[in-house]
């Protein structure tokens, strides 16, 4: 590799889309061992689609409408694949008291019903009775509860980002990097066949937000030297306890972006073994 010094890294850096907020993240990066990423809006492009819609002793049509007039209180992107499909052009639903629930969907009122959409760990919560062949679904899917009473589930898929598969191997083929970790609040059986597909070596699923940073404080613990890669707005406070904090900028939210080290401004996953790279070979020139 070429010796690069810190400007020529910083300015290498830049030429690829990689953001350095200063130049002792360039020596940090070299330090690091592990590699911990975010799943939705990192590895895939974020954006989900509407598949199937299943319902249960329910119109199949208006379970869909009022999930939707629901789901148009959240700016999670699940919430927009349903928006987008139900396409409701006219003002027949009206939704109120609705709260977002971080991690595991949305409770409120559409016209004269109560409703709750999100995981199976939201209809535990509220103790609503589903059928266990939904835990068994290996897609991401929002179950629906009507009244208090399960009415159906919607399938949602995301799709990998083109190199998602090459970002993992670009990694792995750097000597320093002993093990790369996926995070999600996406069921396991989801987060387990992406990691399989792309050669991830551990993935952790079913994680709320603060699960995400006891995650990282226990790997922490083990010595390990720490990387961590998210978009979310829930991202921001694993960014932050982070040995460097990565963004990708492209979807990325505003707090994400601000918190990190690094910020990759491509939305490539790749460019994450590209910094490291450049920071060795600045690096070398240093020391
Ligand atoms: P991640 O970014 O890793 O997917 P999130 O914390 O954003 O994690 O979401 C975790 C899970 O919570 C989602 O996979 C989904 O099951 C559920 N969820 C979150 N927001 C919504 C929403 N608006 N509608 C339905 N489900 C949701
Ligand atoms: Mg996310």
């Amino acid at each position: 590799s070429i010796p690069l010094g810190y400007f020529g890294g910083i300015g290498a850096a830049s030429h690829n889309g990689i953001l350095f907020k200063g130049s002792n993240f360039l020596e940090l990066l070299t330090k690091v061992d592990t590699i911990v990423m975010d799943k939705t809006g990192t590895l895939t492009k974020g954006v989900f689609e509407v598949q199937n819609i299943v319902s249960e002793n329910f119109d199949k049509e208006l379970l869909v409408n009022l999930t939707a007039v629901l789901e148009a209180n959240s700016t999670h992107p699940i919430a927009d694949a349903i928006v987008k499909y139900a396409n409701i052009t006219d003002n027949r639903f009206e939704s109120y008291n609705v709260e977002e629930i971080s991690g595991y969907g949305l409770k409120g009122e559409v016209n004269n019903y109560k409703i709750l959409a999100g995981n199976a760990k939201l209809l535990d919560k509220f103790k609503i009775p589903y059928s266990e062949k939904l835990k068994e679904i290996t897609e991401t899917i929002v179950i629906i509860a009507i009244n208090g009473v399960y009415a159906g589930y919607i399938t949602i898929a995301d799709t990998l980002k083109d190199d998602a598969k090459n970002a993992i191997s670009a990694l792995h083929s750097i000597k320093k990097i002993s093990k790369v970790v996926m995070l999600s609040g996406d069921k396991q059986l989801v987060v387990d066949k992406i990691a399989k597909q792309l050669g991830i070596d551990e993935a952790i699923g079913g994680l709320l937000p603060e699960d995400k940073i006891n995650e990282v404080e226990k790997l922490k613990k083990e010595g390990r030297i720490i990387a961590f890669i998210g978009d979310g707005i829930n991202d921001a406070p694993v960014i932050t306890i982070a040995d460097v904090g990565m963004a990708m900028g492209g979807l990325g939210s505003d707090a994400a972006i601000e918190t990190a080290d690094v910020v990759i401004q491509t939305d490539q996953p790749s460019r994450i073994a590209t910094a490291i790279k450049i920071s060795n070979s600045t690096t070398n020139i240093i020391w």
